[in-house]
Parts: structure tokens; sequence; C-alpha cells
């Protein structure tokens, strides 16, 4: 164990970038501490909790009036060498201080804690028996696809660092079985396995494969939804070494396991493993990061890889193993698309139409036949906006440039991005008008009107809204596994990895949105959306002949849809490709977002444009453009303004920030009205 400069402790603390670059503050300890204890330091007039570190080879002689390390939690093993390098790399890449990341990926409760109340906890969980042993399922037969799969990636040479492995199966072609046993392989080798989910709440079913699979192992979960006493003793759990398998949300990628042989990152597409505030990680990039450098297997899971993952495959960087089968060789849903210019257009009187007759009839059928649908409608609340015929009058919200949505069962106008609500006006605010209506359509009204269309069919809908209260997602589930519902409407919710197994049709009925979208990753996320969703539909094999995927669409002969009707990812992803390289897009660009947030607009522009000034760049080899203001430009009363910043370059990209950086604090004090700034490295949304 390296030991600092005797006497003199490097300990890295939450202050903010600008204080300290490295975030590394020294201190005075009388008792020689190992990198990775947790301490509290005195800082100012206060004690912060903070992380012994490294010293720093590069650091001069520390001035001669230390003060001295206030505690230190020496009950806790310290943080292994594996883990601070995975956050020293996370801190510099994503431009946060080493300190800063450190504690906040840490569970909050291991600070409140003393040496002697945390020696208790560990006394307590040495002493539980974790987990009861018992006989394990009879394994299923693997598919001929699953068995090679597993065989594959058996021969990945170990040794150096093997290469990550993007699995990349269909819906239903069995991808968790293939996870179930790389884990089991790891446990046998005496290893914990990490797997990550993009939201666990959403997918309880994979939690229960795991624990019912290994039975007598300890498994953990580490997502947001847990509460401060679960996190802390699942994190310590794996810690310890004592947890076997720990399953977990973007912020589990920071788990420190000491025995950790395998990770597997699920849905590895999925845009919820970028956290969006603070340090803006992408928990998948950091799998990867993590398995390479401690020459462990990484398996990236997905029916619909990101166009990254993709792109490195094509280069030869990550093996591809692919399973084209659905299990039980079901046939994957017919696409069918309703082009809805060839409906007749709703005449004086006569009903918006909802769904087109060909749809609403097939769902009938299945409602006949005992069968369920699902309709995606990627909008809650009742309508998005509510207007005034009269005098133009809409419901935007006063504190951000957004519509507040109209929200029929509690009667209230909700803002989605900073929650102001109010009740319903009954009459125009403006005018005083009593006819004031909605437009447009969200989930709460598609409910209303498809129990109209269908007054025999139990509707049920599944969104956020209806999901709030506690245990309410899992109730609702529960309903639908157990055919209590006929039709079940909802948003991308719906579309994550449910097992239906009655579902045999399922129709996306409006999702034309984000086709002529200004951020570029909108058709990958709608082509991945639309395949997930697809994928619900005629999970049992003896329905799957059955089973259809209907879009209606404004655009039939878009070529997303084309390729959408086959199945075919390939395809998609090789013409999106071919666009972002003409555009110099990501993968084939690499771009760092500055956004100011400010009183006004013009405070947040002139912020960034004099930080534009500090690069030169024509030697920096970086591209930076004009501020824009980003899709919701005020925001709870804020102002905000971003910039971007591309480089073919991830290194140029990443030398000019660090160097950068540093000086914008500086420029503070001339923006009045400016309120902070903040880098998105990688960001997922332009
Ligand atoms: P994916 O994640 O690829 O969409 P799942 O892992 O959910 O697919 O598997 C689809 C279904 O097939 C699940 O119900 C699963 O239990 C079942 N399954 C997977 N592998 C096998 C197998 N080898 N034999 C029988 N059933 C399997
Ligand atoms: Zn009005
Ligand atoms: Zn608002």
């Amino acid at each position: 164990m390296t030991l600092g400069t005797p006497g003199t402790v490097p300990v890295a603390v939450e202050t903010p970038r600008h204080t300290s670059i490295s975030g590394l503050l020294d201190y005075t300890s009388p008792q020689p501490l190992a990198p990775g204890t947790l301490v509290r330091v005195p800082l100012g007039k206060r004690d912060v909790p903070g992380l012994v570190w490294e010293a720093d080879p590069g650091a001069t002689a520390p001035p001669a009036a230390l003060r001295e390390v206030a505690m230190a939690l020496s009950a806790l093993p310290p943080l292994g060498a594996d883990w601070r390098a995975l956050v020293e790399f996370a801190a510099a890449y994503y431009q946060r201080g080493v300190g800063e990341l450190a504690l906040a990926v840490l569970p909050p409760e291991l600070r409140k804690l003393d040496d002697t109340q945390l020696a208790r906890r560990l006394k307590r969980l040495a002493a539980l028996k974790p987990a009861e042993a018992g006989t394990p399922p009879p394994l299923p037969a693997l598919s001929e696809e699953q068995a090679a799969a597993l065989a594959a990636l058996a021969a990945v040479p170990t040794g150096h660092p093997p290469p990550p492995v993007l699995l990349h199966g269909v819906t239903g072609s069995g991808k968790t079985e293939v996870y179930l046993r790389a884990a089991a392989d790891a446990l046998a080798r005496g290893h914990q396995a990490l797997v990550l989910v993009p939201e666990i709440n959403l997918t309880p079913q994979l939690e229960s494969r795991f624990a019912e699979r290994f039975p007598g192992r300890l498994l953990v979960s580490l997502h947001s939804g847990l509460t401060p006493a679960q996190r802390l003793r699942h994190w310590l759990q794996a810690h310890l070494g004592q947890a076997d398998l720990v399953l977990g949300t973007r912020l589990a990628v920071f788990a420190s396991m000491p025995r950790l042989g395998l990770i597997v990152v699920d849905e590895e597409h999925d845009p919820s493993f970028k956290q969006q505030e603070g340090a803006r990680y992408s928990a998948r990039d950091l799998a990867v990061w993590r398995a390479h450098r401690a020459g462990m297997p990484v398996l990236l899971g997905s029916a619909t890889p990101s166009l990254e993952s993709w792109q490195r495959v094509q280069e030869g960087r990550y093996l591809r193993l692919g399973m084209a089968q659905r299990i039980g060789g079901g046939a994957m849903p017919r696409v069918r698309l309703v082009d809805m210019n060839l409906l007749p257009k709703p005449g004086a009187g006569a009903p918006e139409r909802v769904l087109a007759p060909p749809l609403l009839e097939a769902i009938e059928k299945r409602i006949a036949a005992g069968e369920q649908s699902l309709l995606l409608l990627n909008r809650r609340g009742y309508a998005p906006v509510l207007h005034c015929g009269a005098c133009a009058w809409k419901s935007g919200c006063p504190h951000c440039s957004a519509w507040r949505v109209f929200h029929k069962l509690d009667r209230t106008l909700k803002c989605h991005h900073c929650g102001f609500s109010e009740r319903v006006p009954r009459a125009c605010p403006e005018c005083g008008n009593l006819d004031i209506a909605p437009i447009g359509r969200g989930t709460e009204k598609l409910q209303e009107q498809l129990a109209t269309l269908l007054p025999q069919a139990r509707v049920a809908r599944l969104d956020a809204d209806t999901t709030r209260a506690a245990g309410s997602l899992q109730q609702q589930l529960a309903e639908v596994h157990a055919g209590e519902v006929d039709v079940l409407v909802g948003t991308q919710m719906l579309a994550k990895g449910h097992d239906f197994r009655r579902v045999t049709l399922v129709a996306a009925v409006n999702a034309d949105g984000a086709l002529f979208s200004s951020d570029f990753r909108a058709p990958e996320r709608l082509f991945a959306l639309l395949m997930q969703a697809a994928g619900r539909a005629g999970r049992d094999a003896e329905q799957a002949a059955r089973s259809e995927m209907w879009v209606q669409t404004w655009h039939p002969t878009h070529p997303l849809y084309a390729a959408l009707r086959k199945h075919d990812y390939d395809s998609f992803a090789a013409a999106q490709l071919e666009e972002r390289r003409a555009a110099g897009l990501p993968p084939f660009a690499h771009l760092a977002l500055l956004r100011a947030d400010a009183r006004t607009a013009e405070a947040a522009t002139g912020f960034l444009q004099e930080a534009a000034t500090l690069i030169d760049a024509t030697t920096a080899g970086v591209t930076v453009y004009p501020p824009v203001p980003p899709f919701v430009a005020k925001l709870a009363d804020v102002e905000r303004m971003q910039m971007l910043l591309e480089s073919p370059s991830r290194k140029a990209l990443q030398r000019t920030l660090a160097a950068w950086l540093p000086q914008l604090n500086g420029l503070r004090s001339r923006h009045k009205g400016l309120l902070r700034w903040a880098v998105d490295i990688d960001p997922l949304a332009i």
C-alpha cells in the first residue's frame, strides 16, 4: 500500500474545482492513513468529509501550516486502487473535482457515521446470514444462439484486456439468460458481478430472475429508489465483498467491489445511463473503461445498440455476438404502417380520428380472442396545451418557455419542466371566453377516448402519473400479467423490458414527432423505442405468428419506417452512421456543451461569447459554435444558453477543456446576472 509523505496526507474534498484544480488538499495526520480511507477534515470553519488520496507526484511542497485530519473512519476497509482510478478518470474526463465526484458517488449516510458507529454496523453485517441457501431452479436448455454466444464469450482471450462484447440480440432472443450464465461463471471463479440496468423499478422481473438463479448468493440492488439506510447497507455489502451480485442503475457503476470480475450493461443504448446533472457521466462508457482497466469482460446488451457501440464494432474494437432469433422460434411481429393521409378528414360534427378504423378493428379482434394490446403515446396528461379560440390565449408556463399540460383527472394545468401547477381556469384568463379547449392528445385523453370507442374493453393506463404512488407500478404490471387488462395505454414506460405474455398487438399512435426533430439523436431514439415496443408483442411463441406492430404515420415512406418494417437494425444503423459521418457528428466527432444559466439571455450569451474568445480554435483543433438557446430556453425563471464545442479528436477536445474551464470562473464577475455554468461532455441532446 502506498502511503503519502509521512505526516502529510492528501485528501480529496468536495471543494469546487476552481478552489483546487485537482480537488486535493493537504493535511497532517499523526498516524499514517492509507489512500482510500474516509476521513473528516477541517475546511474553513467546518469539518467536511474527505477521502485520503495518493500524493500528487507533481505537487509543490505544501505550505508549512497544515491542519490536522479531524477523524478517520479506520473501521472501513479503504476504497481500493481500482475504485480510485475509476473516480480519478471520471473526474478528469467529465471535468469535475476528484473529491466532488468521489463523495457524490458514495452513499450519503456514510458521512454521518463516526468510527464507532461504523464498526458496530460492520459487525452486524458480518454476523448476518445473508442469503438463504436453496436449490437453484433447473437450468433451461440454451438455444443454439445462446450457446454460441456463451462459447464465443468464453473464448475471448483473457490476460490483456478482452474487447468489450456487444450482445446484439433481438427482443425475446434471451439475452438475460446469457447474462445469468456469464454471471454464474464469474461467481464460480470467485468473482463478483455487476449488472447495470436503465431503470430497475420498471423491470422488477429482472431482479427476481437473478435472485432465483443464485440461491445462497447475496444479491443487492443499488438505485435511487432505496432508502438511505438500505443504500448504505447494500453499498457496504458490495464493498466488503459479501454481495456476489450487484444489480443497479447508473450510479452503481461506481460501486466498490473488491472481487469484481464481470460487468453487464443491459439495454446499453438507453439514455438513462447518462447522468443529467453534476458530473454528467455515462455509466455505459465508464463501465467499459472500468472493465478495460481491470482486464475483465464487459457485456453490453441491446436489440438496438447505440450508434457509438455499433461503430466500434465496425472498427473492430468491440466484439459483436448476434442473436437474431426469438426463443421458441417465434416470428417478430409484423409491422403495419397506417397512412394517416388516406383517412377521411374529420368533417363538421364528425369526431376526431383517434385510431384508424383497421387498427381499431384489429384491437377489437384481440379483445375478443382474450389477447392484449398496448398503445404507445409518448405524451402524458390529457392535452399538451389549452387554447382559447376567441383571443388565441394558450396555457403557457409563466416560468418557462413551454406550455402547461392539461391534466383532466385532477383539473390542473401543470408544467412538466418546472412543476408549476394551477387549477384549470373556468374561463380564458385573457378574455373571459368560457369556451377554452384542449389541443392535441396525451395518454389521459387517449384512455378516455378508447373507453368510448371500445366500451366492452378494460382499458388501463401506465405513465408517470399513474405510477407515482409507491407500489402502484408493480400492482399495475401484475394486473396486466394476470390478464385483467385488455388495452394498456402508456408512454415509453410500456416499451421497457417487460415480459408480457398475452400481448399480441402493439401500436404507436403518434410516432412522427421525432422524425423531424432538430436533435440529431431523435431518429436513433425513435427507432430503438419502436423496436423495443414491437418486442413486447408475441413474446409467447404460440402467439408470435399473429403478433403485430402498428404505426400510425403521416410519413409512411420514411426510411426509418422502412427499416422498422424489416426489423432491420443493421441497415438503419448504416444509414444513420453515413449521415453522422457526413455531418461530422458523433461517433465521428466528439462534443462538449458549455451551458450558462442567467437572469437574462444576454448575460448567458455574453458569458459564453467571452468564454469562446479564450480558445484559439486554430491551434486547439476544436470548433466552437455560437451560443444558442436549448429547446426549453427559459426554465423556472432562469434563461439558458448553450455553446457547442466539437472536435474530431477526443484528445484535442479533452486538452482544450482542461486548459479552458479553470479560466471560466474568472469571467463570472464581468457578467452580471450569470447564475452558473456547467459543462456536459458527450452530451446526449444538443
Ligand atoms: P430479451 O432480453 O433478449 O428480450 P429475455 O431474456 O427476456 O429476452 O427472454 C425472453 C423469454 O425467453 C423469457 O421469458 C425467458 O425466460 C425465455 N428464455 C430465455 N432463454 C431461454 C431458454 N434457453 N429456454 C427457454 N426459455 C428461455
Ligand atoms: Zn381568450
Ligand atoms: Zn414551468
